[in-house]
């Protein structure tokens, strides 16, 4: 009793003590034993500090000596562990009777009614329903037989989602006991008799809730025992749940791995027969082949898109067959005459996100067609999936499966399609390579046939594995007899000189000896018949793909042609070279020797003019005039020939060389004749130069500056220099009568002079010993010139430190 003072209980009435069905008890009892009888029961009460415990309850009469009832004895004895053990036992046996019942069952009815029958084997007279959530309406899916006909019509058509212990147990997500049921609250009005009621909160398909619920009318509360057994059925029927969740689960899972790796077994098998195939339509068409065998009547199209139209490249089954003959034609039309790019999502959105796009149900009630471009004509396809085809991520075109009847896609469905289709991206990827392989091998094939260079291959051996005709016409043999024969005895034994060519220092074999490629040039070829050609080749090592050597590749040509022209080209040269020197030996020795004629004709015609001048007449004079004009002119000519030859014979070798100095004797020279000039200059750099022809360039360029001046303006002459890179570039620029662009090259020339001799004296040698000097130097000279304004002309010099 838990008793710590007995003064509590001093006043007390014993009865009082009890509560509830316990008191009812007790009082039942002491009526009993004033009648004279004894009994015993076991109830159950708080102890006097609150705690719940059993009690073993005798109450019995006792008498007196006379016989008389006297007193009534009551003794509690605390059974509280054993009434526990008993509970344990009791839910342990329900435990043990469910799990036994069920064995390995995974269907998730099949469980509830085992827990159902379970629950009302060991609690006796209650009745159980088990609840589905549809809408906002729990649906009662299976009924203990016990309930009457009107509350199972009730609970079929469904409680409120928010009738109180129903919501209240869905929340809490636990077994939910309600002592004393309010059958009204809960909207199921027919079931009032219910005293107590349990709701198990449990686990439906997929995500949804589920509620099982037990109900009895014996009581209005559960007892410990009921509770025990109810808690125990639930626990087991969760665990049993979960399993078969799971097991449901890797049912879908086996499935889809399944109809995955029948797909795939089918599709590799087809695709075996068609290994070489390199036609991706007939790849194409063997994968929709392969899907439509597995997925109920239907079609399947291959589009590509064309200039602006989603074409159908390959088809399989016919479009509509046997479901709507009017539809199908207007469907087999509009997919002929090509759809437009942006019509039809089923094409258009896997196309963008290269991802599957499945349609079920594609109806006009649903609306779903409305992005066909003729809905009519689209009104039997129920279901279509599109899957994109890619290869090596580039989506060729859009595979797209029609069912004819109303089908969802199974996740089945969905793993044949993606299998098949992956698989056939890697196929055609395979084809792609295959086609490109025996492009690349057509063309390697045409580049050996069609170049002029003699190719063949050697082995480790040293034999020819290949020839192009190119070679075989050079070397003079018939593939027969040259292909798989050791290639150096028969083209490459002898050198030039005629001396034996060891096959050890053969370079042809060296390129995979060494593992270098070689190039060599000065050694012959042999042909069969005897003779040779001079050859230039390179020996290339072939490598496999693990980067050993198998062999070389030799490509070599015949230079026979190219030494003769190197021949006759270094003749012509020499000859061209023995002839200018001899020119020039001329020109100097002619120049020289006529000096002195020339010399002597000029003072005679100088003396003739002053001792018998006065004598001539004018016809004399003007014969004797010209006489001496000729001289000086021809004088001139031969001291300017004279300065043109001695750019060669009289060179010295370039020093570095001050411009600046150079430049100022010059002006100091010319300055003299002509005083009204301005010549000037910038600073100007050392050059590497012979400093002799510097002067005489500058005398050159500057004097013409002067000489090509314009009437009415004073000549004016500067020399400016820029740096190009190691060299300097001068330029020469005056404010003369300029040059027309006709001239800029021949002015160059010897001799050669648009103005005649009556306009500006000259010979027209001056720019051409310019020329000469500057190219002597590794420089060039050209000008730049606007006529009637001045000319410029450039020259370059190597640069020089002093
Ligand atoms: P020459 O001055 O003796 O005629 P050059 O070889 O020095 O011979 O010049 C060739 C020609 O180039 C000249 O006849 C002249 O027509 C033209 N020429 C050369 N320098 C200039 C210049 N600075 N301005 C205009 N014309 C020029």
């Amino acid at each position: 009793m838990e008793i710590d003072d007995f003064d509590v209980c001093r006043q007390l009435l014993w009865p009082t003590f009890w509560t509830g069905e316990a008191r009812t008890q007790v009082e039942e009892a002491l009526d009993r034993a004033r009648q004279g009888l004894r009994t015993s029961f076991e109830a159950r009460t708080a102890t006097f500090k609150g705690t719940l415990k059993w009690w073993e309850v005798s109450v019995a009469p006792v008498y007196d000596a006379q016989g008389r009832l006297h007193q009534i004895s009551a003794v509690s004895r605390d059974i509280t562990p054993r009434r526990n053990a008993q509970d344990a036992v009791t839910a342990l046996d329900a435990f043990v009777a469910f799990t036994e019942a069920v064995g390995t069952e995974t269907d998730r009815l099949t469980l509830i009614a085992q827990a159902m029958r379970v629950l009302r084997t060991s609690l006796g007279p209650v009745s159980a329903a088990y609840y589905e959530l549809e809408g906002a309406w729990w649906k009662a899916q299976l009924w203990s037989e016990d309930i009457a006909p009107e509350i199972v019509a009730q609970i079929q058509s469904g409680v409120p989602q928010d009738a109180p212990n129903f919501a209240a147990a869905t929340q809490a997500q636990r077994i939910t006991l309600v002592d004393g049921w309010h059958a009204e609250h809960e909207h199921v009005s027919h079931a009032a008799q219910y005293g107590a009621v349990a709701l198990l909160p449990t686990r439906a398909q997929g995500q949804g809730t589920a509620l099982l619920t037990v109900g009895t009318a014996q009581a209005h509360a559960w007892t410990e025992r009921e509770q025990a057994i109810i808690r125990a059925v639930g626990h087991s029927l969760d665990l049993a749940l979960e399993r078969a969740q799971q097991a449901e689960q890797l049912n879908v899972q086996h499935a889809l791995l399944d109809a995955r790796t029948q797909a795939l077994e089918g599709f590799a098998a087809l695709l075996q027969d068609l290994a070489l195939e390199t036609d991706p339509y007939a790849l194409i068409r063997c994968a929709q082949e392969m899907v439509m065998s597995l997925l109920p009547d239907g079609n399947a199209l291959y589009f590509e898109r064309e200039e602006g139209l989603w074409r159908s490249k390959v088809q399989t089954g016919v479009l509509g067959e046997g479901v709507n003959q009017a539809a199908a034609v207007q469907a087999q039309a509009l997919v002929d005459a090509g759809i437009p790019y942006d019509v039809p999502e089923s094409l258009t959105v896997p196309w963008k996100t290269q991802q599957p796009y499945y349609h079920a149900k594609h109806n006009q009630t649903q609306g779903n067609q409305a992005d066909f471009p003729d809905a009519a004509s689209v009104q039997h396809v129920n279901t279509v999936a599109s899957l994109p085809v890619t290869v090596q991520g580039t989506t060729l075109g859009i595979l797209t499966f029609v069912v004819f009847t109303p089908h969802p896609w199974t996740p089945t469905d969905k793993a044949v399609m993606e299998t098949v289709v992956h698989s056939l991206g890697l196929a055609l990827e395979r084809a792609q390579g295959i086609r490109d392989l025996a492009r690349v091998s057509r063309f390697n094939e045409l580049i050996l046939n069609s170049v002029g260079e003699g190719l063949t291959g050697v082995d480790l051996q040293g034999r020819t594995t290949f020839a192009n005709p190119a070679a075989l016409h050079l070397l003079g043999y018939v593939a027969a007899d040259f292909i798989g024969q050791p290639q150096h005895p028969l083209i490459h034994h002898t050198r030039a000189d005629g001396t034996p060519y060891p096959r050890d220092t053969c370079p042809v074999y060296a390129a995979f000896t060494e593992g270098q490629a070689q190039a060599v040039q000065g050694e012959v070829f042999w042909r069969p018949d005897g003779t040779s050609f001079p050859v230039e080749y390179t020996s290339t090592p072939i490598r496999n793909q693990a980067g050993a050597v198998e062999g070389a590749v030799l490509a070599f040509r015949d230079i026979t042609q190219r030494q003769q022209a190197e021949t006759a080209l270094r003749r012509t040269n020499e000859e061209l070279r023995r002839s200018n020197a001899e020119l020039e030996q001329f020109a100097y020795i002619a120049s020289h020797d006529l000096q002195a004629p020339i010399r002597a004709v000029a003072s005679f015609a100088g003396i003739l003019d002053r001792k018998y001048g006065p004598q001539l007449d004018d016809r004399g004079k003007l014969y004797l005039r010209h006489i001496m004009e000729s001289g000086d002119h021809m004088k001139q000519l031969v001291d300017d020939l004279l300065a043109f030859s001695r750019v060669h014979t009289e060179r010295r070798e370039p020093q570095p060389t001050d411009a600046n100095t150079v430049f100022d004797q010059v002006a100091y020279r010319l300055q003299t004749d002509s005083p009204e000039a301005a010549l000037t200059r910038d600073t100007l750099p050392v050059v590497l130069a012979d400093p002799h022809q510097l002067d005489q360039l500058l005398q050159n360029l500057i004097s013409n500056g002067l000489k090509y001046h314009r009437d009415g303006t004073e000549p004016q002459v500067h020399v400016s220099v820029q740096q190009d890179g190691l060299s300097w570039r001068f330029a020469v620029q005056d404010n003369g009568i300029g040059i027309e662009a006709q001239y800029f090259e021949r002015i160059f020339e010897i001799f050669q002079r648009p103005h005649g001799r009556d306009t500006y004296q000259g010979t027209g040698i001056g720019l051409a010993v310019c020329k000469k000097i500057v190219e002597r130097h590794g420089g060039r000279l050209w000008l730049e010139s606007t006529p009637g304004a001045g000319s410029t002309f450039f020259f370059t010099l190597p640069g020089a430190a002093l």
